[in-house]
């Protein structure tokens, strides 16, 4: 038989009577230190669904689906994939649409469908192609965040009057609203067939 070491004898009584270096999770909650980045946390309501969020997360761990048949687009932010880099944060649009927390211990789970999130928005589509456009609520934000200098488009004045309506000037038939303010500044906006539609409305 082969006996221990004196040395392995001495480090094995050291580390019975020293505390230990690694958290207590889960008998004890996780204590971060300050500025931790743990799992990143959206508000629905400030969160617009622009997609910029998508376009800056490394790993991909955030995906948006359109159905335009329903208008509306899914986001689901796994948090699987996550790895806590903050670009999320550091690039949303509104700038309160998501944060990072200090919770990350709390993500450990056995089911990788708990570490997945899902979000809904009603889409704004393009009467005249049918693209998207984007979510309601961003146009909305912009709408906002513009102020007076938004009535130098038409498709913002459109989501005032809730009205998306496009037109070209050689067809009549398409219905253009008389109740917008700013006629003369008609800058049709859908951004997939904005070359056929741009028109300059004279009233
Ligand atoms: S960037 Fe912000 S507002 Fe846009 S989808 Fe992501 S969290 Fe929402
Ligand atoms: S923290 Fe980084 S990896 Fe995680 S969702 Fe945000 S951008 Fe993606």
């Amino acid at each position: 038989m082969k006996y221990p070491k004196v040395r392995e004898i001495k480090e094995a009584l050291i580390s019975l009577f020293t505390p230990a270096y690694t958290t207590g999770f889960p008998a004890k909650p996780h204590m971060p230190f300050e500025n931790y980045r743990g799992k990143p946390v959206v508000d629905d309501n400030n969160c617009v669904g622009c997609e910029t969020c998508a376009n800056v997360c490394p790993p991909g761990a955030i995906t948006f689906t359109d159905d335009k048949k329903k208008k509306i687009r899914t986001i689901v932010r796994n948090y699987g994939l996550c790895i806590f880099c903050g670009q999320c944060e550091e690039h949303c649009i509104t700038g309160k649409g998501v944060k990072l927390s200090d919770k990350i211990y709390d993500l450990a789970t056995f089911e990788t469908g708990n570490l997945i999130e899902k979000q809904e928005k009603e889409l704004l589509i393009c009467e005249y192609c049918n693209a998207v456009i984007t979510t309601k609520q961003h146009i909305q934000y912009l709408h906002k965040k513009l102020g007076p200098v938004a009535y130098a488009s038409i498709l913002n004045l459109n989501m005032l009057n809730e009205k998306l309506k496009l037109a070209r000037d050689e067809d009549v038939s398409v219905p253009v609203y008389d109740d917008l303010k700013r006629k003369d500044m008609f800058n049709i906006i859908c951004p997939n067939c904005l070359h056929q539609v741009l028109v300059k409305f004279i009233d």
